[in-house]
């Protein structure tokens, strides 16, 4: 499938508001309700109402996460599709490497991804046309080839909306002031990226807005929990 560079160049109203008209209701945002994603969700609601929302409880969120999900339900009247993993994934894991598996290795903290968020994804897509996330250019070394409209060979072929892919954080920050968002509390405390609760931290002023996840894992490209893999847009 080709995107016309005019699509390419759109603002992010522009993408989403051709994403719904080509994809609706085969398309859903998946999102971890930081920022980006309630941006997303905002404009999202003055397009089109009924587009689906979904989200990955990894059973280790932070509590601020639960509460600005049901800021956002209670604000906007919209459904969450909560997404868990399989328990018997859970089980077998937990029961060979441990609750933390993920300090102990850079195997044992991806095993925890694919089973926590990967295949809750992939069962959650394998039924969609399009996808859309809160991917931006400048949130880390692994996404600078981040495109508003992409073909996702990862996930079977699908679409995949990056509308904020050239966004700044500034300009995220001045959306959500402008149209009183809600947003993650942990923003407010020196979390500008948030994950799950034990591989998330806050981050020094000036320090690079992802260096507060896996913060003990020092190799930049392993850094990505395998929901966007590198490398697989077409
Ligand atoms: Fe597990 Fe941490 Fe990945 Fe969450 S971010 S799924 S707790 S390794």
């Amino acid at each position: 499938m080709e995107f016309s560079p005019e699509l390419q160049s759109s603002s992010a109203e522009g993408v989403l508001t051709w994403a719904v008209q080509a994809f609706h209701p085969r398309m859903a945002l998946v999102t971890s309700f930081a920022a980006e994603g309630v941006v997303i969700i905002d404009m999202l609601s003055r397009i089109r109402a009924g587009v689906r929302v979904l989200t990955l409880d990894t059973g280790r969120l932070c509590p601020e996460t639960y509460d600005v999900m049901e800021a956002i339900r209670e604000r906007y009247g919209m459904p969450i599709e909560v997404l868990f993993p399989r328990a018997e994934a859970v089980e077998a894991m937990t029961r060979e490497e441990g609750v933390n598996l993920f300090y102990h290795s850079v195997e044992g903290r991806k095993r925890c991804c694919a089973v926590r968020k990967v295949e809750p994804l992939d069962r959650a897509l394998g039924g969609l046309d399009a996808w859309i996330t809160g991917l931006r250019r400048g949130q880390a070394t692994t996404r600078t080839d981040v495109q508003k409209v992409e073909i996702d060979s990862h996930h079977g072929g699908i679409v995949k909306l990056n509308p904020l892919a050239d966004w700044t954080w500034d300009q995220v920050w001045d959306y959500i002031r402008a149209h009183d968002v809600p947003y993650n509390t942990l923003h407010d405390r020196g979390y500008p990226s948030i994950g799950c609760a034990p591989c998330t931290r806050a981050v020094a002023p000036g320090e690079d807005i992802r260096a507060g996840r896996w913060w003990w894992e020092q190799d930049p490209v392993a850094k990505e929990c395998g929901l966007h893999p590198a490398g697989h847009r077409g």
